[in-house]
């Protein structure tokens, strides 16, 4: 890959650069750019973060950068780990001595001793991560790049600088790490690379739930996501981490009659609603929607393949997953259950009539979430029936035409009842109890249902009526 030198200058010209320069020149120690910065100034990236190796003590560098940045500069130092971060404006520069790093076979923690520029850039996960740009004035700007990175980049692979069956034992987050920068990049796993990580895919098991799942965020918001569940699923990965998504593979026939295979359809819909969205949760909302069809899936004689209920049982799976994934357990995990669990609804309006009644419905139980769930039920569409397709995007049209419409009218998206229980319970002369429960329901519906407008003087008058015929008495009768 070509870059001209006065390319690679011009990032390594911000003051904070020659201002390490300098420093490292005056403790007589060389100085390099290295990692993710370097890689992303070939690939036309922004990164903010920087790391920089001082072949001697990366804290010293740190300090003496701090000192000379003046004011407006943070330095944080990380004894233990012998690092030290410099925080000047937007840039964060990460200091750390050159290392040489050992494994011990059940951690990934190393030993790590004083090395040269060669032992850092061994350690390294990828040849594309181990560029390094030199800064000391003598050299400044100069590569170093000892295995081949920037003809992998040029040829978009992912390769290990050494021996991969070595790189992925010593530790196993790189297979994730290998997988993530080809989805993310759109790059290729170099072949004996790949069939390291498929020999070495047990020790996935050494490596904590929480730094699976942040690279697993990073494939999921990749440009085209399928291609990072695709290679976890070929190396065999997934089944380790995601097993609940493997089970959605598969496409069985019976007495002639086949279902699709709902692995491949959830990464499609993956991939198409990726193309309108770059909401982490509504992307994960798509890998989880079908999440319910292998526990639900029978087949019937006269239906063919069913799979009823799948979004509720969906929507009760998610818990569970996150816990064991160690995605949150938060408002997030309710948004992801919410869309799962109503991702038939507009399916389900737009193949019969498109009713009012079922558009408030619908508005009602989304609320604010509604154009995100219309979003994944568009992408949900993958029939490759060109007619059926045809029938279900006008319907979604029609349906979102009645959402603007209905929500102008009644303003049901955020519905509060015009009657509240404690009006109920004041003019009834009841306690808390089912009959104040049932007609605050009873108003609910009926607005939803358009027998009475969103509005309190009708409500009101309907709740007189509906308790009548419950035989309620109003209070001050
Ligand atoms: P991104 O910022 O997109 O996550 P990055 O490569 O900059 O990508 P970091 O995790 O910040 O990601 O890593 C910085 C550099 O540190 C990498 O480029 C690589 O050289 C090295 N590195 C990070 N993690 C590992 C690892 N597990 N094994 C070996 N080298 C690693």
């Amino acid at each position: 890959m070509y870059i001209e030198q006065e390319n690679i200058l011009k990032h390594i010209s911000a003051r904070p650069f020659h201002i390490i320069s300098a420093a490292a020149d005056e403790l007589g120690v060389e100085a390099y750019v290295i990692g993710g910065y370097v890689r992303d100034i070939f690939l036309n990236r922004v990164s903010k973060d920087i790391d920089v190796v001082a072949v001697g003590s990366g804290i010293e560098l740190a300090k003496a950068v701090a000192g000379k940045l003046g004011k407006g500069t943070n330095l944080s130092v990380f004894k233990n780990f012998g690092t030290a971060q410099v925080k000047c404006g937007e840039l964060e520069l990460e200091f750390v001595g050159a290392r040489k790093e050992s494994y011990s076979h059940d951690s990934r923690k190393p030993v790590v001793e004083d090395g040269t520029l060669e032992d850092d850039q061994n350690r390294r996960d990828f040849t594309i991560n181990a560029l390094a740009l030199c800064l000391n004035k003598d050299r400044y700007g100069e590569l170093v790049d000892p295995f081949g990175g920037l003809a992998d980049m040029e040829e978009l692979t992912i390769r290990t600088p050494l021996d991969p069956d070595i790189t992925f034992s010593d530790d196993p987050l790189r297979m994730m790490r290998a997988v993530r920068f080809a989805s993310q990049l759109g790059f290729f796993i170099a072949p004996d690379t790949f069939d390291a990580i498929i020999r070495n895919r047990e020790r996935i098991n050494i490596i904590s739930k929480e730094r699976i799942v942040d690279e697993l965020n990073k494939i999921v918001l990749s440009p085209k996501p399928s291609v990072g569940f695709e290679l976890l699923d070929k190396c065999g990965l997934l089944p380790l981490i995601f097993p609940e998504l493997c089970a959605l593979k598969g496409a069985e026939t019976k007495e002639g009659i086949g279902h699709k295979d709902n692995f491949a359809h959830t990464l499609m819909v993956l991939d198409r609603l990726s193309k309108t969205t770059g909401n982490l949760w509504l992307r994960w909302s798509a890998i989880f929607h079908d999440i319910g069809k292998p526990a639900t899936k029978r087949f019937d004689a006269r239906l063919g393949w069913t799979f009823h209920n799948h979004n509720f049982v969906g929507e009760k799976m998610i818990p569970g997953i996150f816990r064991k994934m160690k995605l949150p357990m938060n408002e997030k995990m309710k948004y992801v259950q919410k869309m799962v669990s109503l991702h038939m609804r507009p399916i389900a309006l737009a193949d019969d009539e498109v009713t009012d009644s079922a558009v408030r419905r619908l508005l009602f139980d989304a609320g604010d979430d509604i154009e995100d769930l219309m979003k994944l039920c568009e992408a949900d569409i993958t029939s490759k029936n060109p007619e059926k397709v045809k029938r279900f995007l006008d319907n979604f049209r029609l349906v979102r035409e009645k959402l603007v419409a209905i929500e102008e009218k009644d303003r049901v998206r955020n519905f509060q009842p015009p009657v509240s229980g404690e009006e109920i319970m004041k003019t009834f002369g009841l306690p808390p109890s089912q009959p104040v429960g049932a007609l605050k329901e009873a108003i609910k519906n009926a607005i939803l249902d358009g027998v009475i407008p969103n509005e309190y003087e009708a409500a009101h008058a309907f709740m007189l009526q509906k308790a009548e015929k419950m035989g309620l008495q109003a209070a001050d009768k």
